[in-house]
């Protein structure tokens, strides 16, 4: 079981958000911690097509090599600098523990730069912000732990129903007697996740898509019962 004396600080990873963060308790979003992925991501389509560009060039593969290690890292002090931001936000917290989702992707920059396939997130980005994470986090001596990712940034972090995703940055959450309503996705991932590590649950509820006014039955997915919502929302 969990330690319930740490305070668990969701931190949801992606690209318009390269980390966003917060405790279990946020009242509100104006005090989760959100820092940009802007900058990187236009940098990294950046370098994708100046390597096409020098890879169709006069330049021999090795001196490309040497280029996109510099490059590379560049790219790792902006990640380190957005990492130490947030550990710094985390660290004001008592007895703080940074709870991410558990990541499953090996960071490959090549192959984001090089494969028309790839994807900038799942070939570099996130995997490469997770592990950033983990080794700035050391310095502060902060821990961080990893829960199970599935529906996380889909469930509703006040009631534990999937939510839709009207646009793209925000979560509707169709129950209606949850007090949610529309949230900013990625604050609201950060809270399902700090809410996993004292739960210790994956997403424990959920409805159907909200496509029609009909009655939606409930699922107990995997274990536990639904969670009521809660004055925090
Ligand atoms: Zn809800």
């Amino acid at each position: 079981m969990r330690n319930p004396d740490r305070t668990p600080i969701g931190v949801d990873l992606g690209e318009y958000n390269l980390y966003t963060a917060c405790p279990a308790t946020m009242p509100n979003s104006r005090g989760a911690c959100t820092i940009s992925g802007d900058e990187i991501c236009a940098r990294l389509d950046e370098l994708r097509a100046q390597v096409a560009a020098l890879l169709a060039s006069v330049y021999d593969r090795d001196t490309v090599v040497a280029y996109v290690s510099q490059c590379r890292n560049e790219l790792l002090e902006a990640l380190e600098d957005a990492a130490r931001e947030l550990c710094e936000y985390a660290s004001a917290y008592d007895r703080p523990v940074l709870v991410t989702e558990d990541c499953h992707y090996e960071p490959d920059l090549w192959a984001w730069l090089t494969d028309p396939d790839a994807h900038r997130g799942t070939a570099w980005l996130l995997a490469m912000a997770h592990l950033r994470l983990r080794a700035v986090a050391a310095e502060y001596a902060l821990e961080v732990t990893a829960v199970p990712e599935a529906y996380s940034s889909q469930e509703c972090h006040g009631c534990g129903v999937i939510g839709d995703r009207p646009l793209d940055k925000t979560l509707r959450c169709p129950n209606p007697d949850c007090r949610v309503d529309v949230v900013h996705a990625d604050y609201n991932a950060a809270k399902v996740l700090a809410q996993r590590y004292s739960s210790g649950q994956r997403c424990a509820y959920r409805s159907s898509p909200p496509d029609t006014t009909a009655e939606r039955p409930a699922l107990v997915a995997d274990g536990g019962p639904p969670q009521l919502p809660q004055d925090d929302a």
